[in-house]
């Protein structure tokens, strides 16, 4: 045992290894300094659990590993081939090349984020952001935080803390991310009134619950699962209605917000910000990174009053839009504007995508990738809490394997690594969700990750 201690090398004999001198070519001194240290931590202590003394050369492969894996930039690009075009785990959507050029601009130099050119004054970061939701929504007012989750945790503290919320019990649903509409009213200060049943609810069910106490109705999009057969939800306007008599504001948080209409696509209806607007709702909130297509954001657009109670409550400043965020969705409300969303947006150039344009990439893929790969029929999916069980027809391409398991995880080693889906032993890649610039590099990565697992 001691022995074995003593056979592990010193520091200074480390840091002479050739592989350590070309991580000090890269990185500082310190930094791969509390990595050796840390190393022989480790190989102490594996020492005391009865393993023998790990060789130099062996500490060192560990380290060089380590620092690759520390030390390089996070998060890296991938190429998403799972056809889930609204991916959280990858990131949800990819921005425009407006987007990404705003928020370059935004980070590099100085801009005039809080001040007014005019008069020299000090200006709203959000005052030309508020406008533009304005105009495409028909709101009175917006605002913008950092995401979805604060939108509606602010609009609840702002509002209900301290009061009731009504709640129809089909819709107090987790969304995933930890974000559960009875736990986020509880960290509101809000008292969660749930009416009706799982399936059905009625306006006469919330209008049974109205006291005293009451705050608002709220409206939920369950966002990830449907309820199908034999249900019912009381309507926007219904709840308006009953808002209105009881001086009661309607909340509904959307979730997606989608600008567009989504049955063009062969999909079914989405709502929209609009519409609720129309149909009278007080308030309502969304996601910057859904169907909006944009940078992560929280967006509430609805009547004047309420919007400034949001603004004015010093929990605002804690979930505050930063200014890259602020610059892409700017320029992602200008496509809105311009009208060029379908070309220039890329979720919703992915939406949009026909089967014989898919179908066409598909087949340049497989004629590249060889024999055994094949383009059959397939679904993509929307995803980001948004349509719940619906599906674009596409093509994928199908590489067949022994070990689909192998071929997957060799295909997210290369890089940039691709994601796929397995399915019924095969894993499939969907042109849908790759970016027109990725079909080469999702080429190359297959050929090499083939290398090694195919068949
Ligand atoms: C996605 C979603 C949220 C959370 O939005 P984030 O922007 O991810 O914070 C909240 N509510 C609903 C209904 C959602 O679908």
């Amino acid at each position: 045992m001691t022995s074995d201690y003593r056979n592990l090398p010193s520091v200074d004999r480390l840091l002479a290894h050739q592989e350590i001198g070309r991580l000090l070519q890269d990185y500082s001194r310190n930094s791969v300094l509390t990595l050796v240290r840390r190393s022989l931590e480790q190989a102490r202590s594996s020492i005391s659990n009865g393993a023998t003394a790990p060789s130099s050369d062996q500490i060192v492969e560990g380290l060089v590993a380590q620092a690759k894996a520390l030390w390089s930039p996070s998060p890296r690009p991938v190429i998403n081939a799972t056809g889930v075009v609204l991916h959280t785990n990858l990131g949800r959507a990819p921005l425009s090349n407006e987007a990404v050029e705003a928020m370059r601009q935004a980070a590099l130099t100085y801009t005039d984020l809080e001040l007014d050119l005019e008069d020299g004054k000090r200006g709203s970061r959000q005052a030309q952001v508020q406008q533009l939701l304005c105009q495409l929504t028909g709101a009175e007012a917006a605002l913008v935080v950092n995401n979805n989750a604060a939108a509606v945790l602010l609009g609840l503290v702002a509002l209900a803390e301290g009061r009731e919320v009504i709640v129809s019990r089909g819709e107090a649903v987790e969304i995933g991310g930890g974000f559960r509409v009875p736990d986020v009213l509880r960290q509101s200060g809000a008292t969660l009134v749930e009416v009706g049943t799982t399936n059905r609810t009625y306006a006469r069910d919330y209008a049974a619950a109205v006291s005293d106490h009451t705050a608002a109705f709220l409206r939920v999009h369950p966002s990830n699962f449907q309820v199908t057969g034999f249900t019912h939800a009381a309507t926007t306007p219904e709840l308006a209605e009953l808002g209105r008599t009881h001086g009661t504001p309607v909340l509904y948080d959307l979730g997606s917000g989608c600008l567009l209409n989504t049955e063009r696509f062969g999909l079914s209806h989405e709502p929209t910000p609009q519409e609720a607007v129309e149909d009278g709702a007080d308030l309502v909130f969304f996601s910057g990174d859904k169907l909006l297509g944009g940078p992560q954001a929280g967006i509430v657009v609805g009547k004047e009053k309420l919007v400034q109670q949001l603004a004015r409550h010093p929990l605002a400043r804690a979930v505050r839009i930063d200014k890259m965020s602020l610059a892409a969705l700017s320029a992602t409300l200008l496509h809105y504007v311009k009208g060029d969303v379908l070309e220039a947006v890329p979720i919703w150039r992915m939406i949009s995508s026909t089967v014989d344009e898919i179908m066409q990439r598909a087949d340049v893929w497989r004629d590249r990738l060889g024999a055994d790969a094949i383009v059959v029929e397939g679904e993509s999916t929307v995803g980001g809490g948004s349509l719940p069980g619906e599906t674009l027809p596409t093509r994928l391409v199908a590489l067949p394997s022994a070990h689909v398991d192998q071929l997957a995880l060799s295909l997210r080693q290369q890089s940039p690594p691709v994601i796929g889906r397995i399915e019924s032993g095969s894993l499939h890649l969907d042109p849908r969700t790759v970016l027109p610039e990725q079909d080469e590099p999702l080429i190359q990565a297959v050929l090499a990750a083939s290398v090694g697992a195919f068949n």
